[in-house]
């Protein structure tokens, strides 16, 4: 039982016998306060690790400058008194949320904070989207720590604003080097390249030391895609295409597939170390609740997670499809229905991702020098990870948000 509804009821009881020394007010004394201080030591509360997967009872964190500084697990308590201690009533605290798949809309910064998304990646950039990264790390605006990649490096027809179309090998060497020059690292490809100019961008970025990932292009193929370093695949992109006997691709084309090739794209997918961001609740949505595409696809993440090919939650928000924020909750689910571990989901929702972004220790943990983005939940989320849905409390950079 949480150390607050223990309270209410020993609170309750003495009440009810007479006892006159607790009154009624007394049986929600414990609040969170509304506003925090800069630094605090934030204490009686359970922790979620989400690296093993436990909880551990009657903790506590210091809290300053934006970061962790110290916690129970790897510190002395005493060395962190002169710090204002506040009380967690009880509650269970665990790290932020990662979705690795956005597009960002800045008027939805609110929503993600709300549902617990202390980090995104967004998956397409434009041009203010630099400033507002700058703004959000200056705490000029609140919102979840941003992670960008470049626009998308397209063929025709343009899908997608500010799409870099590049129709020749030298187009896309040329592009390449201007998403370099405005400063990304990471390039966003998309599924209308073909077979010479991705491989002339790939060549380009190589050169450069740029990441690149994305769609997989239908004139390029998985295959070549795996072989040539591409490093994240959104949405599945290219497997259904070889798993149809048809060659057809998206969601639909999941409805028919020869599940004797699974194997062997696995297999080729832990060779190449890509990662994986399935976005499965978005495609349930695009198949119209078709429950054959949902399963298929939900299995074959199942199938990857099993042979240890690396996995990203993401959503897709922001394109008008699911809702920016508490749509990882729905994602989050279709990793368990997937039959993936509730352990192994919340650790791919926070550690994989940081581990995904060079980020190790930034976030998705709650250790010592880590930003201080904190979700308070009542109770153990590991037997049922939609306690995550509705938090007590956000922290974002150490301060109350929600
Ligand atoms: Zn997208």
């Amino acid at each position: 039982m949480p150390k607050k509804s223990m309270l209410m009821l020993f609170a309750l009881s003495l009440w009810l016998i007479g006892c006159g020394s607790v009154s009624a007010e007394d049986v929600s004394a414990c609040e969170l306060p509304a506003e925090w201080p800069a630094a605090y030591v934030l204490e009686s509360i359970d922790l979620v690790d989400t690296r093993s997967g436990t909880v551990h009872k009657d903790q506590w964190i210091a809290v300053s400058n934006d970061r962790i500084q110290a916690t129970s697990r790897t510190d002395e308590r005493s060395e962190w008194n002169e710090l204002e201690a506040l009380d967690g009533c009880g509650l269970t605290v665990a790290p932020g949320l990662a979705d690795m798949h956005v597009h960002l809309n800045p008027e939805d910064l609110p929503a993600y904070v709300s549902a617990g998304v202390t980090t995104v990646r967004n998956l397409w950039g434009w041009p203010g989207l630099k400033t507002l990264i700058q703004q959000v790390d200056t705490k000029q605006i609140e919102g979840p720590t941003i992670h960008g990649i470049s626009p998308g490096l397209d063929g025709p027809p343009e899908y997608w604003p500010f799409t870099q179309l590049v129709m020749t090998p030298e187009q896309g060497r040329a592009s390449v080097r201007k998403q370099v020059a405005d400063g990304w690292t990471t390039l966003k490809l998309y599924q209308d390249l073909s077979h010479d100019t991705y491989l002339a961008i790939v060549d380009e970025a190589q050169k450069n030391g740029m990441a690149y990932g994305g769609h997989i292009s239908r004139k390029v193929g998985l295959r070549l895609a795996l072989a040539s370093g591409h490093g994240f695949i959104e949405h599945l992109s290219g497997y259904e295409v070889e798993l149809n006997p048809m060659g057809q691709g998206g969601a639909i084309a999941w409805r028919s597939i020869d599940e004797s090739l699974i194997p062997e794209l696995i297999e080729m997918t832990v060779a190449s170390g890509v990662w994986n961001c399935p976005t499965l609740a978005i495609f349930s949505l695009i198949a119209r609740g078709d429950a054959v595409v949902s399963s298929r696809r939900q299995a074959f993440v199942k199938a990857l997670f099993d042979a240890q090919a690396p996995l990203l939650i993401g959503t897709d928000a922001g394109i008008g499809r699911t809702a920016p924020g508490t749509s990882i909750h729905d994602e989050i689910q279709e990793f368990v229905e997937a039959g993936i571990s509730t352990r192994d989901v919340l650790r791919i929702a926070t550690i994989e991702a940081a581990r995904f972004l060079n980020a190790e220790g930034e976030f998705g943990e709650l250790v010592s020098d880590s930003q201080a983005d904190f979700l308070l939940i009542e109770g153990d989320p590991f037997p049922d990870l939609s306690v995550l849905r509705s938090p007590e409390a956000v922290i974002l950079k150490g301060k109350r948000v929600r």
